[in-house]
């Protein structure tokens, strides 16, 4: 009898701390996908995720390899395994609306980043949200670089046409960030009454190797009739920087304006040697950190709001992390 009531004290013991460890949350599993490890911008932002979920929640990140169809196969898994939420960075943003209507056919909420579903997709479901940064302020942002280069120095227009010749590395098609920026910071050009002509543009995907090839070929082409290099992420920017040192820029008074986005080490590395003009910061830490409280609040069944996300959520489903021009006056604060 008094054995029995020890064992039965001891169970009661046991419960109450599986209880206790449940708040824990070491069971609260989160499926992500980045679209490819093999980005620089794209690490940053998943060590964020990895970081944040320290000794809250479990996520398995997991690499799509650029392709859309490993990235279903990897949600599927999530599925299968019955993850509480998802957080998924689209390989192609149109793909969305299929991997919205799984994850609502089994109530798996979702939250996707970086790369934007479209309007519609969105208005699939309420348990969808979506992490990013305004593409236009980046545009705008490093378009006004530009123009304050050029403004302040006579010499950028070499052959003194009145005209800023450019070359454009506008990054994957069909990314809202490679349309968008390379809009937007032409129209940041445009709006400071400055006439342009386009010399070369080519997409580059985001890539530095594809950026230097790229930039090798508009050299080759158009020479130094190239006043401004538009690379519309810093990744691109620091292979164009290669390929113009080997055609002798950056030294003996030699210089090309190039601006790039993100503020990447190595890039905010290049602006203070005197390589990069400007960059902008595209915030991977906070993209990563919001991404991160929203996919665990829904995990754990409740509503994200701005108060609990700690992140202003607009229009219900969205988080904005805004960007920062980064130039050689401010660049301290970026280190
Ligand atoms: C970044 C790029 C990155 C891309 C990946 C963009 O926001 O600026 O560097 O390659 O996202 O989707
Ligand atoms: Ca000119």
């Amino acid at each position: 009898m008094r054995k029995s009531v020890g064992i039965a004290v001891l169970m009661g013991i046991c419960g109450l701390l599986v209880l206790a460890s449940g708040a824990f949350a070491a069971d609260v599993e989160i499926g992500c996908a980045i679209y490819k490890f093999d980005d620089t911008f794209m690490t940053g932002v998943r060590n964020a995720i990895a970081e944040a979920a320290k000794d809250k929640a479990k996520v398995d990140i997991v690499d799509s390899q650029n392709s859309q169809s490993t990235q279903n196969d990897r949600v599927d898994m999530f599925i299968t395994k019955r993850m509480n939420s998802m957080a998924i960075n689209p390989v192609d943003r149109t793909a969305a609306g299929v991997i919205i209507d799984k994850a609502k056919a089994e109530n798996i909420p979702v939250v996707f980043f970086n790369r934007e579903p479209l309007p519609e997709d969105m208005h699939k479901w309420d348990k969808v949200y979506y992490v990013g940064a305004k593409a236009e302020e980046s545009g705008t942002m490093s378009g006004q670089i530009i123009v304050d280069y050029w403004t302040s120095h006579p010499e950028a227009d070499r052959n003194g046409d009145g005209v800023l010749q450019y070359v454009m590395l506008k990054g994957e098609p069909g990314h809202q960030d490679a349309e968008l920026r390379t809009e937007f910071s032409m129209k940041a050009v445009a709006d400071a009454g400055i006439k342009v002509e386009k010399l070369a543009e080519d997409t580059g995907l985001w890539d530095r190797v594809r950026g230097q090839e790229k930039m090798a070929a508009f050299l080759a082409a158009h020479g130094d009739k190239i006043e401004a290099v538009f690379a519309n992420n810093d990744d691109m920017a620091l292979g164009a920087i290669e390929a113009l040192k080997a055609a002798g820029y950056f030294k003996d008074g030699k210089f090309m304006p190039v601006v790039g986005v993100d503020a990447t080490a190595p890039a905010i590395q290049a602006l203070e040697e005197g390589t990069l003009l400007g960059t902008v910061l595209n915030d991977a830490v906070n993209q990563g950190v919001a991404t991160f409280n929203l996919a665990y609040l829904l995990a754990k069944g409740e509503t994200p709001t701005s108060e609990n996300a700690g992140y202003e959520i607009t229009d219900g489903q969205y988080v904005w992390v805004p960007y920062k021009k980064v130039t050689l006056e401010n660049v301290a604060e970026f280190k």
